[in-house]
């Protein structure tokens, strides 16, 4: 089921989800629900957040951008990332790595807003999957980017939080009108 994109000015998006204790029906359930959310807006990420959840639980899938790379290191190998794609990251614990570049960056509770954001070029993932085994991965190019990006919303951090100031100036008026869309709960 598609799920409605909570958009920025929304509260949810600044609360920090709450760790998954057990994975039941419902989370099962919300799980599928963001896939298929993810996907139908041909999001590279989605945060429980974003579909009005506070909690520890994030999707991702790069398989639908092929002019920016990505690299998936999985038990020891280089693997196709598309092969381990869409990633299921519960109470994800993550170590950015090297020095933050800049990027361009999108979200889908941002809709036409897009702008470059530093992010290290690669990243260590600890997490859970879907059945609540421990998986763990590193990952760059487009990937990493992605998950940094989602970890964030994670901790209710949003990537214009990590915009330069001038970045955020120059978009000024569209965050207003997104937020007054939210206020007027017309979004
Ligand atoms: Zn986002």
């Amino acid at each position: 089921m598609v799920l409605p994109i909570v958009k920025y000015g929304h509260a949810i998006l600044r609360k920090k989800g709450a760790s998954i204790g057990k994975i039941d029906g419902e989370i099962i359930r919300l799980i599928r629900n963001m896939l298929d959310t993810m996907k139908a807006n041909q999001g590279v990420g989605l945060a429980a957040q974003q579909v009005g959840h506070a909690l520890q639980l994030a999707v991702v899938d790069v398989r639908g951008v092929s002019d920016r790379p990505s690299r998936l290191h999985w038990e020891g190998e280089d693997v196709d990332p598309g092969s381990h794609m869409p990633l299921v990251l519960i109470n994800p614990v993550i170590r950015p790595l090297g020095e933050p570049a800049s990027g361009p960056e999108g979200c889908l509770s941002f809709p036409e807003i897009y702008a470059d954001i530093p992010r290290a070029p690669s990243v260590e993932v600890h997490a859970l999957d879907e059945n609540g085994k421990a998986f763990e991965f590193g990952c760059g190019g487009l990937l990493a980017r992605a998950v940094q990006h989602e970890y964030d919303h994670l901790q209710g951090i949003l990537f214009i939080d990590r915009m330069t100031r001038s970045t955020k100036q120059g978009l000024k008026e569209e965050l207003e009108e997104l937020q007054a869309a939210a206020r007027a709960g017309i979004d």
